[in-house]
């Protein structure tokens, strides 16, 4: 009772305050709301995936009376989008009691392509050849050092393949400068991989580590498609929890980290990193132990972590645009159907299915029927 009542003033202990309110973070409050959480999100629409299932402020993620209000409400503070203001949210939170979670320090290096890569240089990550391009002649510079082909990619606000552009000859070049050239660009090499995989793990306020298996993740035109976790590769992992082990120490972290990886003749080349719960994770809720909406939630929350054993063989399809007649997926066994209630547009992230069987063999064949009947066009990508 008395910590209710100090809680009041300083923000509820047990109150996680998420700046976005998106899939992410409603399943992040699906998760904790069994370990006796709380939850406030703060977004710019009234009408979003967790203010079904949440209480929500409404208001810009830049405004700082919403972010004090949330300061206030909350014992912690995290996020589920990427693309949020650091200054204002170190503004609202600066000799405030509440903490941040993961740190702003790692979603600032995650918010700039060029900081990332660059972070990813200092830790010894392999990552992609890159240059920042801010002029035609820088683009030129760096089509010349690094070669074609490569990817012009905007260094902050990318996401699910937007702003980005394949450039195979100096005429893309110059289209790409012109559709693209009012922002700090980044150039960089190509990577015809053999295919791509991600990294998950959780650390806890203590320095507790959790590592998710490999998810073999396939995309299409940009957008994470397919994911089939775990992805048994001994040495690849290895790799892998070596790079995150980095990551999350150096950045002293807390909460979940994703990086996703290009591999190519049996070595790991990082791609990007997400400071937060992802979309190629989304086969732990019924995949793993523990999943990793429940590790970042209990991560920021300051509880240990849970373990992130698979229990079985998992794959999760993206339902994209719309959320299919439910009827005839839900009569396939072991489909788990999660639908956002997001409104229908194209190319939106609108829900997913995952399966979960006994062998990875049964689990392909399912993928396949899934695919089949969902995205035949897609088919063909597993
Ligand atoms: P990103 O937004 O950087 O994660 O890119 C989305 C997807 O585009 C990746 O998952 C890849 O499938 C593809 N892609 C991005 N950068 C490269 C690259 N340098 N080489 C090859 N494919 C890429």
């Amino acid at each position: 009772m008395s910590q209710r009542r100090r809680g009041a003033r300083a923000g509820a202990p047990s109150t996680i305050g998420i700046v976005g309110g998106g899939q992410l973070g409603r399943m992040m409050a699906l998760a904790g709301y069994p370990l006796g959480l709380d939850f406030l999100f703060l977004d710019r629409s009234g009408d979003t995936p967790a203010a079904q299932v949440a209480t929500s402020l409404v208001g810009e993620f830049t405004d700082p009376a919403m972010l004090a209000e949330l300061a206030r409400r909350s014992g912690v503070i995290s996020f589920d989008w990427e693309n949020i203001s650091v200054p204002a949210l170190r503004k609202a939170t600066r000799g405030s009691a509440v903490r941040v979670s993961p740190p702003l320090r790692a979603l600032a290096a995650a918010q700039d392509r060029l900081s990332e890569k660059r972070l990813f240089d200092r830790l010894r990550i392999p990552t992609t050849h890159y240059a920042a391009v801010n002029s035609r002649a820088a683009l030129h510079r760096a089509l010349r050092d690094i070669g074609l082909p490569g990817v012009l990619k905007t260094r902050r606000m990318g996401y699910d393949g937007k702003g980005q552009a394949v450039i195979r000859t100096a005429a893309d070049a110059d289209a790409a400068w012109q559709a693209m050239g009012a922002v700090p660009l980044l150039y960089e090499g190509f990577i015809p991989f053999d295919y791509e995989v991600s990294c998950i793990a959780a650390r806890g306020r203590d320095g507790e580590l959790a590592f998710y298996p490999l998810s073999r993740n396939v995309h299409h035109a940009g957008i994470l498609r397919v994911t089939a976790a775990p992805w048994h590769d001994v040495a690849l992992e290895r790799a892998a929890r070596r790079h995150l082990r980095a990551l999350l120490t150096a950045l002293d972290y807390v909460g979940v980290l994703a990086v996703e990886f290009f591999v190519r003749g049996g070595r790991l080349v990082a791609n990007e990193m997400a400071p937060r719960v992802h979309n190629s994770g989304h086969w732990t809720i019924e995949g793993a132990a523990t999943s990793q909406f429940e590790n970042h939630v209990r991560a920021v929350a300051g509880l240990p972590l849970g373990a992130t054993t698979p229990r079985g063989h998992a794959g999760m399809v993206n339902l994209i645009g719309a959320v299919p007649e439910k009827s005839p997926l839900l009569a396939l066994p072991d489909v788990h159907l999660h639908d956002y209630g997001k409104e229908p547009r194209p190319g939106r992230k609108v829900g997913h299915v995952t399966v979960v069987c006994a062998s990875s063999k049964e689990r392909d064949q399912q993928l396949h029927r899934l695919l089949k009947s969902l995205y035949p066009e897609l088919s063909g990508l597993l």
